[in-house]
């Protein structure tokens, strides 16, 4: 039997896990309590779990891709050490998970003084294999964030020509959307920006038509009103059931908007028996519940009202 080492993969995997190291020294400086969930490395794929309960922002995630492209453009040397376990300690490796160590470890160090804010000094027990030169990962991004559960986040990275794959993808969603917008991806901002203000002029326009409408509509529904028996002309009710009226596809909101502002004097009740729900709308304390429920059937009149099927029922008086 021979044992052969795929070398494409194996290179693939060594610069996705020297990449995660890097990830989570530029992690641990941006966010000094967090801690390494779990983590999945792939050829030039790295996914890495941390415990964090907010999303990172763009500035983020930008500084620490800008921290590890500037570790893998610094040349600096992946080093490789067994040792016991108490001396890994001295030196301040990190240990991971409830991981059980053996006497000998091996301490993975990438150590370097560069400038003050882009030093490196991750140290790591760690039995994987890694890449000689953290140059040999090439390049690195991060084309992920998620929550994966509460307190735990993921981001997902790639390395090497992965990169570039990913730039490319991007590319091409740019130009897909430029295509359907039909413009240039690089006029896209402007584009949105003026559909952005179209749809903002149409949704004004939108309203005032659908105000006029319902006012139309409450007018109608006026000419055909009756004076209820019994009622006093000094009460200035309105009273819509919208139900089986013109108003039925309206926006319940919109309609009592209008007829706040059409007929500012007035109390209203807009109430809809199919939605069961009333709504009151003028001055005092009030509720329309109770008035459906118990002041109308006490002024004598018949329960049809609340659950038959009258048309529109209206009556404004003044
Ligand atoms: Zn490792």
């Amino acid at each position: 039997m021979k044992l052969t080492i795929d070398a494409t993969r194996r290179q693939a995997l060594m610069r996705a896990h020297t990449a995660t190291h890097l990830l989570h020294y530029a992690l641990d400086k941006l966010l000094w309590w967090t801690k390494q969930a779990w983590s999945l490395v792939e050829m030039d794929y790295v996914r890495f779990d941390f415990s964090c309960k907010d999303p990172l922002s763009p500035q983020d995630i930008q500084g620490l891709e800008y921290s590890v492209n500037s570790w893998i453009k610094s040349w600096v040397a992946v080093i490789t050490q067994e040792m016991s376990f108490d001396e890994a300690k001295n030196a301040w490796a990190k240990a991971f998970f409830e991981d059980k160590y053996w006497d000998t470890v091996r301490m993975v160090s990438i150590t370097w003084e560069i400038v003050d804010d882009l030093d490196i000094k991750s140290i790591e027990l760690c039995w994987w294999t890694h890449v000689i030169n953290t140059q040999d990962i090439g390049s690195f991004k991060i084309i992920d964030h998620s929550s994966v559960a509460s307190w735990v986040r993921r981001l997902t990275a790639v390395t090497w020509t992965k990169v570039a794959e990913e730039a490319q993808l991007y590319e091409q969603r740019l130009l897909d959307l430029a295509s359907r917008l039909d413009c240039q991806p690089k006029q896209l901002e402007t584009k949105i920006e003026k559909i952005l203000k179209e749809i903002k002029h149409l949704e004004s326009d939108h309203e005032q038509l659908q105000g006029k409408l319902i006012c139309t509509h409450l007018e109608e529904l006026h000419q055909h009103c009756e004076l209820p028996q019994g009622w006093s002309s000094r009460w200035k009710w309105c009273i819509i059931n919208v139900t089986w009226t013109s108003l039925e596809h309206h926006n319940f909101k919109d309609i009592i908007n209008n007829a706040k502002s059409k007929w500012s004097d007035r109390n209203w009740i807009i109430y809809s028996l199919e939605w069961n729900f009333a709504i009151y709308v003028g001055t005092g304390d009030f509720s329309a519940k109770e008035f459906l429920k118990e002041k109308w059937l006490k002024w004598g009149w018949s329960d049809q009202f609340v659950q038959g099927k009258d048309p529109a029922i209206i009556w404004i008086f003044s």
